[in-house]
This record gives C-alpha cells, sequence and structure tokens, in this order.
C-alpha cells in the first residue's frame, strides 16, 4: 500500500509517517516546508517539496507514484494567527484542498483522510462533545476546516471521492525514539511553552485567565498523544480501503485537565518548580473542550494508548530537553 502524506514533515504528519512505516507501508510525502522541517521527513519516505496549490506539481506527483490514498495535514493551524490573517487561512487551508481535490479526482484517486478540529465546534453546548452536535466555529481556522469537510462531501457526492475527517482535540507529546516532536515558530500550545521553563528559555507561564467555570478556574483541555493521532490515521486509511462510507470522527482521550493541573504535572515531570503567573483571558478560548471518541473506538477499532497525562508530558520533555531548538541545530 503506497501512502501520500500531505504535510508529513509538520508535527502531526511526521509522527503518522513513522506509524506508517512500522506497519509496513510505503510512503510518498510532500511538503512545501514553510512550517514543516526537512529535518522531520522519514529517511524511508519519498520526497517532493511543494506546494499543493500548485496543480501542476499535484498532478506529477499522482503521475509519478501510484498513490493508493491521500493522508492530507498540509494546512495552517494558528488560531491567533487565522483571526488576524484570515485569507491566509482560506488560501491554504481551503483553496488548497479544492487545488488537491482537482488532482485527485483527474488522477482517479478516491480515498482522503485528513485533519479536522475540535475548533469546528466553537462553544460546545455540552460535554463531552458528540460528532453529531452543533458546529460554530469561533475563528478562521476552524471555519476553514468545517468549510474542508463540506468541500469533501460534496466532492464525495459528486465524483466518489471518499474521505474520514479527524477532529482532533489537544495533540501533544512525541514520539518514544525522541527523535521528533514538536517545534512550531511562534511557539502557542501549552505543553511545549511550560518545558521552556526548564529549559531555561524563559521564566515563567502565563496562565490565560482562572474566572472559568470550572474546577480551579483555569480552562479544561482534553490532551491527546500525537502517536494516538496517528494510529487513528492508519484506521481510518484502513476503513476507506474496506469500502466504507465517508465519516467523521472525534479524536480525544475524553478526559480533561486543566491549565494548573498540567502545570502541576510538568512540574512532577521536570522536577523544576515552573513558576506561573495568572494572566487575562486570550480571547477566543472556550472553558472546557473535551471529547467522546466512543465513535471512533466502536467504528475505527481505536484504542488511545498513552492516556496518562504524566507519560504524555515525560514524552514531550524527552523530546524538548535534548532539542531545545526544535529542528534547528541538531
Ligand atoms: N494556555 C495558557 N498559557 C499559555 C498557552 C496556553 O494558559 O501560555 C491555555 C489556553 O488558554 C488553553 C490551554 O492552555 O486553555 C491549551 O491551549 P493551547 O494553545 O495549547 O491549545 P488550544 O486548546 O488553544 O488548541
Amino acid at each position: 500500500m503506497k501512502i501520500l502524506v500531505l504535510g508529513g514533515a509538520g508535527y502531526i504528519g511526521s509522527h503518522t509517517v513513522r506509524e506508517l512505516i512500522k506497519s509496513g507501508s510505503q510512503v510518498v510525502i510532500v511538503d512545501n516546508l514553510e512550517t514543516g522541517y526537512k529535518e522531520a521527513v522519514h529517511p524511508d519516505a519519498a520526497f517532493y517539496q511543494g506546494d499543493i496549490r500548485d496543480r501542476a506539481f499535484m498532478d506529477h506527483v499522482f503521475q509519478k507514484e501510484s498513490i493508493d490514498g491521500v493522508i492530507h495535514f498540509a494546512a495552517n493551524s494558528l488560531v491567533g494567527e487565522s483571526m488576524t490573517n484570515p485569507l491566509k487561512y482560506y488560501d491554504n487551508n481551503l483553496y488548497g484542498t479544492k487545488v488537491l481535490l482537482d488532482s485527485m479526482v483527474a488522477n482517479h484517486i478516491d480515498k482522503i483522510v485528513f485533519s479536522s478540529t475540535a475548533a469546528t465546534y466553537g462553544e460546545p453546548e455540552r460535554i463531552p462533545i458528540l460528532e453529531t452536535d452543533p458546529t460554530e466555529p469561533t475563528n478562521p481556522y476552524g471555519e476553514t476546516k468545517l468549510s474542508m469537510e463540506k468541500m469533501m462531501k460534496w466532492t464525495n457526492q459528486a465524483y466518489g471521492v471518499r474521505y474520514v475527517a479527524l477532529r482532533y482535540f489537544n495533540a501533544c507529546g512525541a514520539d518514544a525514539s525522541g527523535n521528533i516532536g514538536e517545534a512550531h515558530s511562534p511557539e502557542t500550545h501549552l505543553i511545549p511553552l511550560i518545558l521552556q521553563v526548564p529549559n531555561g528559555q524563559r521564566d515563567k507561564i502565563s496562565i490565560y485567565g482562572e474566572d472559568y467555570d470550572t474546577k480551579d478556574g483555569t480552562c479544561v483541555r482534553d490532551y491527546i498523544h500525537v502517536t494516538d493521532l496517528a494510529q487513528a490515521h492508519i484506521l481510518a486509511m484502513k476503513y476507506l480501503m474496506d469500502g466504507k462510507e465517508s465519516a467523521i470522527f472525534n479524536l480525544g482521550n475524553g478526559v480533561g485537565f486543566t491549565v494548573k493541573e498540567v502545570i502541576e504535572t510538568a512540574r512532577k515531570v521536570t522536577n523544576h518548580p515552573i513558576p506561573a503567573e495568572v494572566v487575562s483571558r486570550r480571547s477566543g478560548d472556550p472553558a472546557k473542550l473535551i471529547a467522546s471518541s466512543e465513535k471512533a473506538k466502536k467504528i475505527l477499532g481505536w484504542n488511545p494508548e498513552h492516556a496518562d497525562l504524566e507519560e504524555i508530558i515525560e514524552s514531550a520533555w524527552n523530546w524538548h530537553r535534548n532539542h531545545p531548538h526544535g529542528y534547528k541545530n541538531i
């Protein structure tokens, strides 16, 4: 089985490539290296540097390689940036996916698994969140991901391209090898920012608000290990290969942790006091996001294996401690 992974040099993409290769698949990676890293490209994968918005390039890849299915991670994913630069998100996430689907249809590729997000729900009406709950994104990032899902739905109906949309909650952690991990520039995510403190790169961590209606006043999130996310993509591709119909699945642990609990766990793992300071809320942050992943468990047979927060932070620390500047200077 030969799988094309778009965005295979990024955080979740590189972990999925690793798991695909371990499971015996052949992998072709496309990445424009705008936010991905050459060093994260698996040595056993074929690599094409280019952009999914480039129709001739995508046609060239499909014509050169005989691809059985596509896993699509190639997107921008920063909520704050999407608020100040929404058209960048419409261009890369939405227009990029349109060009990709054009090329897939023309080249008779009819299976795609792609990254969606909990941000498609917006402020949830109830917890845990089910796939059938209302989708009211509160930022252009979530909006473009929801539009991608809808584009896939109509493309499926018109041309028979089947899809699985995976709505991730908070991706975190790193591969057990410690060779690949999270490296964003700028970094905006909680766990890597916390770990910059014991790494000597920041004095303290800011807590964005402690006046939420949660057990300690700080926001609750569902943290899911990147290797578990990677496994879900493989299961989703197998599901499509088995001829099953298009579907949407949440991917989370079903357990929520507050910002303070995450900081406390990081103190324990790193044995560092990690000073924290409460600052004002970050706009657009819902108080609580917790997934119901029962559908993925039941239909895909997904079973997250790294659900323990301490284990997740240990794996992240193993990466960040040894790569304080990410892929730079390694
Ligand atoms: N957060 C925080 N301080 C930081 C970064 C994040 O308190 O320096 C909080 C943020 O408000 C949210 C949670 O940590 O409640 C997770 O944020 P992150 O950006 O990692 O993921 P998101 O939930 O926004 O996808």
